[in-house]
C-alpha cells in the first residue's frame, strides 16, 4: 500500500506541489491497520489504494487521499485536531497517530458508535468520536491547529473558518455534491486572514445535515 500511496504521490506531485509525502505520514499509514476498520468481506482489498464501502451508504477513503490530506495538515503531537466525517475511524487513527488530540464527529449515529468502539478497543486512546452535524464543528473545543473534512461540501462551512486557530490549517474537498470537488487547503495565518488554495480534484460522498 506504501508503494502506491509513493507512486500516487509523484503522479500527482506537479498538481500538488508535493513530490514526496513526510516520512512522519508514511509511518503512520503503515502503523494504522486498514484491515480492521473494513468489515470482513472487504479485509482482503483493505491495503489496496481504493475507497471501499463501511455500510450506510459511506466509504473509507482511499489511503492515498487519507495520507494526502493528513500530510498538508503538518501535524505535530502537541496539537488538537478536528475531524468532521468518523466513518469508519480509519483517518482519525492516522490523525491520532501524529497529532494531541483528536475530535471527530459522525453525522450517521451506526457509524460513529461503532468507530468510537473500534478506536478503542484499537488503544486509540486521544480520540474522542461525537455524533452530531460536522458543519457546526464543536465551537466549546475551539480553535483548532488542524482541521479535516472527510466529505463534500459545495462551500467552507464558516463556522469550521471560525473555529480555526491562527496559523492552523484545514483540509476539505469542495465543490458540488455526486461529481468531482477540488481538494481545498485552507490557512488561516497569525493576523486571522484566510487564504484557500485547490490541491487535486476529488470525489467525496457528500456533506449531509444542516449544510
Ligand atoms: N474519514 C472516514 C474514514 O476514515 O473512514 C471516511 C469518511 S466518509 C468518506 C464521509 C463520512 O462523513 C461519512 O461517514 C458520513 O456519514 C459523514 N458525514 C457526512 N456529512 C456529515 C456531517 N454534516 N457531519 C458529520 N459527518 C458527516
Amino acid at each position: 500500500m506504501l508503494e502506491k500511496i509513493r507512486r500516487d504521490a509523484i503522479l500527482t506531485s506537479a498538481e500538488t506541489g508535493r513530490r514526496v509525502l513526510d516520512k512522519k505520514v508514511m509511518q503512520a499509514m503503515s502503523d494504522v491497520a486498514r484491515h480492521k476498520f473494513v468489515s470482513e468481506a472487504y479485509a482482503e482489498y483493505s491495503y489496496e489504494n481504493r475507497p471501499l464501502p463501511i455500510g450506510q451508504g459511506q466509504t473509507i477513503s482511499q489511503p492515498f487521499i487519507v495520507a494526502l490530506m493528513t500530510d498538508f495538515l503538518e501535524l505535530e503531537k502537541t496539537h488538537k485536531v478536528l475531524e468532521v466525517g468518523t466513518g469508519s475511524g480509519y483517518q482519525a487513527a492516522v490523525l491520532a497517530v501524529l497529532s494531541g488530540q483528536v475530535y471527530s464527529i459522525e453525522i450517521i449515529p451506526e457509524l460513529g458508535k461503532s468507530a468510537a468502539s473500534r478506536l478503542k478497543e484499537l488503544g486509540y486512546g486521544n480520540v474522542e468520536v461525537t455524533i452530531g452535524d460536522g458543519y457546526r464543528g464543536r465551537p466549546e473545543l475551539a480553535p483548532f491547529d488542524a482541521i479535516i473534512v472527510t466529505a463534500a461540501a459545495d462551500k467552507i462551512p464558516p463556522p469550521l473558518i471560525e473555529q480555526l486557530k491562527p496559523g492552523g490549517r484545514m483540509m476539505i474537498p469542495v465543490g458540488p455534491q455526486h461529481k468531482v470537488q477540488q481538494l481545498t487547503l485552507v490557512e488561516k495565518n497569525s493576523q486571522g486572514e484566510i487564504s484557500v488554495r485547490e490541491v487535486l480534484p476529488v470525489s467525496f460522498v457528500p456533506l449531509t445535515g444542516e449544510h
